[in-house]
């Protein structure tokens, strides 16, 4: 099952495990569209599941949306 988290456990995860911030505060669950800031100023939207499970963690000028392993 999945683990259930909380926006601040995002938050942390997001700035330990990538160079995006997290501009979202507010965490309703897996299919909820979050908000981040890429390293590069870009803002971009994505499931906290993509991010962490897909390795989507930048936006998609600095990483294309293409499914590379
Ligand atoms: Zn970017």
């Amino acid at each position: 099952m999945n683990k259930r988290w909380t926006i601040d456990e995002i938050k942390k995860f997001v700035e330990n495990n990538s160079e995006s911030k997290l501009l979202t505060t507010e965490y309703r669950g897996f299919s909820q569209k979050l908000l981040f800031e890429c390293a590069c100023g870009n803002n971009f939207e994505k499931t906290f599941k993509k991010f962490k499970d897909n390795n989507q963690r930048k936006c998609e000028v600095c990483q294309p949306p293409k499914t590379s392993r």
